[in-house]
């Protein structure tokens, strides 16, 4: 993607009505697009995958602060619904004894569960229907090829005075060479957010050393919340509910060399992995068969500090930040930055520089906690460090939660 300026037509906001260009349909877009759209704000969506609802992988841990802004966005009756709500984990042996259960914080407020487990595709139809049913212009298959922002591009507008800089704003030429003019853009997409390298801000994510072998499999009567099993040939073996009839298991171990593991062994290295446990895996174990229903995937890190915008262009969710899931925080943080986003906008008479690091600030207090935690867990267990007080960071982190974002 180039920033180069654009000579094509373009069709300019009307005074009255803000626009926006959400770039990417994974959580962070299809919630900043939803809430944004109930304000009346109009709205283009661009998501780069012809397929939505393609990549969307196994399962989720939803922890309550997930939850309380799904909730928000009007869906929080149909995840209930199509999830499996649980409020303990349990911390067992190798051999599947459970040596402790620990109640969850619940970090989405005493009205909601801790955790939901969900199907990931489920989760995102729920999310495609609601952005559908908010009216919102949609396209499939598009991208950015290019951002032109008025002014310098850096925030201060273009100094000469001449225009409201209330009103400076981006235009975007698009893959299939169309042309649209914003008044802000959110970069919704992703890890990779090829937005985020456009507007300059070169930070990419590192991997943490760790990677996960995770697979869709049919619950076993007695998984009823999330069991981790430390230790065995693996950091750890863990699975979570997503259904009342499947759950999501998972193996981390340290990272390989993804290209030295041919893709039609992926359900012999996962089961390899998992035959050691005991408890309710053998039963899952029996269910790792097809090497394409097996996803393998390095941990990354990744967290931009000072601001998250350039100009009228604004990062959301893993374009931002993203963490280990050992705290299973990415998709709620990421939620959480949309709702804070969406709020922020919506109660502002000027979308200016001083908003849009004002939403840096509030959220990078809460997020670069998150962050580091998570990283500190993965990288304790990468250590071998039997000394490390996990629960106790698990608890400091998961209570600070609880306050609204
Ligand atoms: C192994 C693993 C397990 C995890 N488990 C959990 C968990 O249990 N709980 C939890 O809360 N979090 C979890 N996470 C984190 C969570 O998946 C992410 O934090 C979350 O998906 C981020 O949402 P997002 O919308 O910011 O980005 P994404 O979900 O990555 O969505 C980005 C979207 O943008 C699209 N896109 C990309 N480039 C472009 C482009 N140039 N133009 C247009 N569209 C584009 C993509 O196709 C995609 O649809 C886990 C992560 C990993 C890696």
């Amino acid at each position: 993607m180039s920033t180069a300026p654009t000579t094509a037509p373009v069709s300019a906001p009307t005074s009255a009505t803000r626009s926006v260009l959400v770039v990417g349909g994974g959580a962070a877009g299809n919630a900043v697009t939803i809430l944004l759209r109930r304000a009346g704000i109009a709205v283009d969506l661009i998501e780069a995958a012809d397929d939505w609802n393609a990549t969307a992988g196994s399962g989720i841990t939803l922890q309550g602060n997930a939850l309380r802004v799904l909730r928000e966005l009007g869906v929080w009756e149909q995840v209930r619904a199509s999830g499996y709500g649980f409020d303990a984990v349990g911390i067992t042996a190798p051999d599947g004894t459970v040596l402790h259960v620990a109640e969850d914080v619940r970090t989405g407020g005493d009205d909601l569960p801790a955790t939901v487990g969900m199907q990931r595709p489920r989760l995102q139809s729920i999310l495609i229907d609601a952005v559908r049913a908010s009216g919102a212009r949609i396209r499939l298959g598009t991208r950015a090829e290019s951002l032109d922002q008025d002014g310098n591009g850096n925030g201060n507008g273009n100094g000469n005075g001449n225009h409201d800089r209330d009103r400076d704003g981006v235009t975007v030429r698009f893959t299939d060479g169309t042309v649209g003019r914003y008044d802000l853009v959110v970069a919704a997409d992703g890890l990779g957010s090829a937005t985020r390298s456009a507007i300059g801000i070169t930070d990419k994510p590192e991997p943490t050393g760790m990677a996960i072998w995770r697979v869709a499999a049919p619950r076993p009567a007695g998984v009823t919340r999330t069991d981790l099993a430390y230790g065995g040939p693996a950091y750890i073996a863990g699975y979570c509910p997503t259904s009342d009839s499947t759950l999501y298991a998972y193996v981390v171990e340290a990272c390989r060399d993804r290209a030295a593991i041919p893709r039609e062994s992926y359900a012999d290295e996962m089961r390899g992995l998992a035959a050691a446990y005991g408890g309710c895996w053998p039963e899952i174990t029996e269910h790792i068969t097809d090497p394409a229903k097996v996803n393998y995937t390095w941990f990354d890190r990744m967290l931009v500090e000072g601001s998250w915008h350039r100009g009228r262009v604004v990062l959301v969710g893993d374009a931002a930040h993203c963490c280990p899931p050992t705290l299973a925080q990415g998709a709620a943080l990421s939620l959480e930055d949309a709702w804070v986003l969406a709020r922020m906008l919506t109660s502002a008479d000027v979308w200016d520089d001083a908003l849009l690091q004002a939403y840096y600030e509030r959220r990078i207090a809460r997020v670069r906690p998150v962050v580091e935690a998570s990283v500190r867990i993965g990288q304790w267990q990468l250590d071998g460090d039997r000394d490390a007080d996990v629960p106790g960071l698990m608890g400091r982190t998961m209570s600070a939660l609880r306050e609204l974002p």
